[in-house]
């Protein structure tokens, strides 16, 4: 997965976290009302002189103070509010009739009420900045719940070989005594790849987007072919997940290069080098291969949607 698709996820799950939070506060806050109710203070003395309240906290505001406890009859929450002025006289008072008066800190202050209220808000803003994101990136189909999606592609290529031509393949000229015909450097790597990739997103081939009658791509270097591919892919949303290759030639032998080749296609599809494997076979004498008149690679590339 790459960086951007895993900050998508992450979105994500952030969005369901916040609705399931957001659900959990509704919920909760029901019951914290049934339970905790606000009652005034005729109320509270009542039940004190009853003997229905053992224990209080006081919660030191800045200009009030809120008084919060239970009912041990009813087994039910309450608050009340009091005047800072009058909070002394009511603690005498309530210690006099042995209720227990704990004296905290503004209950405000505490960071974990401060965070559960603060994270409905971080995670709508997050949710919100996904949402634009993700319409900037693909326009409003991009908020329409789209399960992901694997494509495999196959590409294959062969060319002719001749003496005097440089031999170029996965984008590096390896030191040889032939080199492939063809309109452009002839890389049988790049161009099944090239074929693969856009096979994977149903957008042609190679020939399509790069025809071989086009003066523009005589001579080009192929790796302006997956250059172009990486951007038709990221305009379909697709991601590169996998690129299997073999590359059959007699001569010569391949597996020394192929740390380099696999840096340089990398390099021009945008993604890492570990994502490319490159195997290596003769043709055993058999046919032009075999024979050494020409070069061939079949490759297997993976795409993922995002
Ligand atoms: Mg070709």
């Amino acid at each position: 997965m790459n960086s951007a698709s895993t900050t998508k996820t992450i979105l994500f799950w952030m969005s369901i976290v916040l609705l399931g939070v957001m659900l959990w506060k509704l919920v909760s806050a029901d019951g914290s009302h049934s339970r905790e109710n606000q009652i005034n203070y005729s109320e509270f003395m009542a039940k004190v002189d009853e003997g229905d309240i053992k224990e209080v906290t006081l919660y030191l505001g800045q200009n009030s103070y809120d008084l919060w406890g239970r009912d041990v009859r009813s087994d039910r929450g309450f608050h009340l509010t009091l005047f800072k002025e009058a909070a002394p006289a009511v603690t005498e008072q309530l210690r006099e009739k042995g209720v227990v008066v704990k004296i905290k800190e503004e209950r405000s202050a505490d960071w974990v009420l401060l965070l559960l209220n603060g994270l409905p808000l971080l995670l709508l803003a997050g949710f919100c900045l996904f949402l634009m994101r993700r319409v900037q990136a693909v326009g409003w189909r991009g908020t329409k719940w789209q399960p992901r999606e694997t494509r495999t592609g196959i590409g294959y290529d062969l060319h002719r070989l001749e003496e005097g031509r440089p031999l170029i393949v996965g984008g590096i000229e390896l030191p040889f005594d032939r080199g492939p015909v063809g309109h452009s450097d002839g890389d049988v790597l790049a161009h099944a790849l090239c074929d693969a990739l856009l096979g994977a997103a149903r957008l042609g081939d190679i020939g399509t987007h790069f025809p071989d009658t086009d003066p523009k791509w005589k001579g080009a270097h192929s790796l302006l072919f997956l250059e172009h591919a990486k951007k038709l892919l990221a305009d379909k949303n697709f991601a590169i997940e996998h690129v299997d290759a073999v590359v059959i030639t007699e001569k010569p032998k391949l597996g020394p290069h192929f740390p380099k080749m696999r840096e340089a296609l990398g390099k021009a599809l945008g993604i890492p080098a570990e994502k490319i494997h490159l195997k290596a076979k003769t043709n055993e004498g058999v046919d032009a291969i075999g024979r050494g008149e020409a070069i061939a690679a079949h490759v297997v590339a993976t795409l993922s949607s995002r």
